[in-house]
């Protein structure tokens, strides 16, 4: 099963601190829960707001943690395979060292 929930901020939040204790990574606008065989793809209410080239840069990030890529970077380089349009790509690799502190180093499809 994969279900997709949307929190408010304030559930979010304390999901988010609560998984932290647990050290479990939570992304800013989504995480991703694993239950046995299922998954819950868990987005803040904020994702709505946000512009369609981003929401498919999260969704393809969080697709690559369902994936089993566990690892921040190589889930983004993994996210890059899945999206389907240059300027979501472009995004992604432009928002690189702010998401990793480190430049991208794959090949840029130029
Ligand atoms: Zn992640």
């Amino acid at each position: 099963m994969n279900k997709t929930y949307c929190l408010s901020s304030k559930d979010f939040n304390t999901l988010k601190a609560i998984l932290e204790c647990q050290d479990l990574h939570v992304d800013n606008f989504a995480f991703t829960l694993f239950a046995g065989d299922d998954t819950f793809i868990i987005l803040h209410e904020e994702f709505e707001k946000l512009e369609d080239d981003m929401k498919k840069i999260i969704v393809a990030h969080e697709v690559a943690h369902i994936l089993g890529i566990k690892d921040e970077e190589k889930a983004d380089i993994e996210a890059l395979s899945l999206l389907t349009k240059q300027s979501q790509r472009d995004k992604l690799i432009d928002m690189w060292e702010f998401r990793h502190g480190k430049r991208y180093e794959g090949d840029k499809s130029e």
